[in-house]
């Protein structure tokens, strides 16, 4: 919560012209703050007689960057596997770490989670911290955070990297909050400066029309999250050897506000198009939610998923899981066919990375033949049942 210290408020007006949202003003010369905050901190930062304050937020002040040193990774357990994002992590954090030249840890915070540490050293980590407790069994926010922030506060790694997952996301901003730490969300490609250590943080920016590259020069630790499928894990290596450090939690951190009655896997979730190896992809130009029964039977013949456009999406055709692009999920299949797809740009971030792009589109011109290994120009009506009997027929 941002609360406003009247007496130090001098009525400036600095905050209620800098606020992105509008959503502090000045009344009878206090600052008085609306319920569109966002506690983006730039009223904060901006506020000269510090009269405004981000609850439980700290601002770091002329802090000893040198005091900082390692790259650390957030794993994520779920479902007893570990969460394959992870192994992503660990690939781009061991490039970080040997470049920078400082030691990659990882942190792993669940119940019954010690057969991981292994796991964890053999995809690249040095050092695993494993916080295994019956509290850390179901992910909760207030507990994780806690835990990860008095971690963070021990150790002083210099870059912590989370998935954008949905537990990636929910915990890290508040970590990184509490810390008065810099946090880029979604990054697709990291790197380290050798000399200060300074992470290069590149995301889309301004609706993906411009690659961003982010630096937080003051505070530590430089936080970013990365999507899945966006970074590569490393081959799994036996003879890695590392530390397995096991952490002992006061019971109080481990209090929480939060009871979790159930758990339910929702038939949503088990589309996962991040882990298939060839997608069907459809757009507006299958016209309606039938189209997708066409492109169905071409997936069908190769064991594919279906995939789409946001278009596709908004119209209701099909549900948001099987969404690709920068407001859907990055894919990396082998193969991907998009039927009907234009390839905007905020579609193409999410899945330029396939390995063979096929693209059936009427429009000579249209961007995704930029991205295609193969284009077939016309009807995809047409062409899509043809190519479903023609494989049908090869594989017979
Ligand atoms: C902030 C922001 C975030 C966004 N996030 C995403 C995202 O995550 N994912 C995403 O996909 N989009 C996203 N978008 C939307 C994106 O800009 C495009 O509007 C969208 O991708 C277009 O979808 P489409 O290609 O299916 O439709 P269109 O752009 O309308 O393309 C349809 C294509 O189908 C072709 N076509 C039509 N009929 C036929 C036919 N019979 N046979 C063959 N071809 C045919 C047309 O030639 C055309 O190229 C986002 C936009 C914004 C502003």
């Amino acid at each position: 919560m941002l609360t406003v210290d009247c007496d130090k408020c001098i009525g400036c007006g600095v905050c209620e012209e800098n606020c992105p949202f509008g959503s502090i003003r000045v009344v009878d010369g206090c600052a008085v703050v609306d319920d569109t905050c966002t506690l983006c901190g730039t009223c904060v930062d901006d506020c000269e007689p510090e009269a405004l304050h981000i609850e439980g937020a700290e601002k770091q002040r002329n802090i000893d960057l040198d005091d900082w040193s390692g790259i650390w990774v957030f794993a994520e357990s779920r479902h007893g596997t570990i969460a394959p994002v992870t192994f992503e992590l660990l690939g781009i954090g061991r490039t970080l770490a040997e470049e920078r030249g400082v030691l990659l840890s990882t942190v792993l915070l669940g119940q019954d989670i010690e057969r991981f540490g292994e796991q964890l050293i053999v995809a690249g980590a040095d050092k695993v911290y494993l916080a295994d407790d019956a509290a850390l069994g179901q992910y909760r926010e207030d507990v994780y955070g806690r835990v990860l922030e008095q971690l963070i506060r021990d150790e002083k790694p210099e870059v912590v990297l989370a998935g954008a997952t949905a537990i990636g996301r929910s915990v890290i901003p508040q970590v990184a909050t509490v810390l008065g730490a810099g946090l880029t969300a979604d990054c697709t490609r990291l790197a380290i400066r050798k000399e200060d250590g300074m992470l290069l943080q590149t995301r889309p920016a301004f609706g993906g029309n411009i690659m961003a590259t982010i630096e937080c020069p003051h505070t530590r630790p430089q936080m970013a999250t990365v999507r899945p499928k966006v970074m590569a894990p490393l081959e799994p290596d036996s003879s890695r050897e590392g530390e397995i450090i096991q952490v002992v939690l006061p019971e109080q951190m481990l209090d929480s506000r939060v009871e979790v009655l159930e758990t339910v896997i929702s038939d949503q979730e088990q589309v996962n198009i991040q882990e298939v190896e060839v997608l069907v992809a459809g757009g507006r130009g299958l016209e309606s939610e039938k189209g997708f029964d066409l492109i169905k039977e071409l997936a069908d013949e190769l064991g594919a998923a279906l995939a789409a456009s946001r278009a596709a999406v908004d119209a209701g055709w099909i549900s948001y899981p099987h969404q690709v692009g920068q407001t859907g999920k990055t894919v990396c299949p082998k193969l991907y066919i998009a039927c009907g797809i234009s390839g905007a740009i905020q579609h193409a971030v999410g899945m330029q990375s396939a390995e063979t792009v096929v693209a059936i589109n009427r429009d000579k011109n249209a961007p995704i033949f930029d991205i295609a290994n193969f284009g077939v120009v016309g009807d995809l009506f047409e062409i899509v049942p043809v190519l479903a009997r023609k494989i049908r027929e090869a594989r017979k």
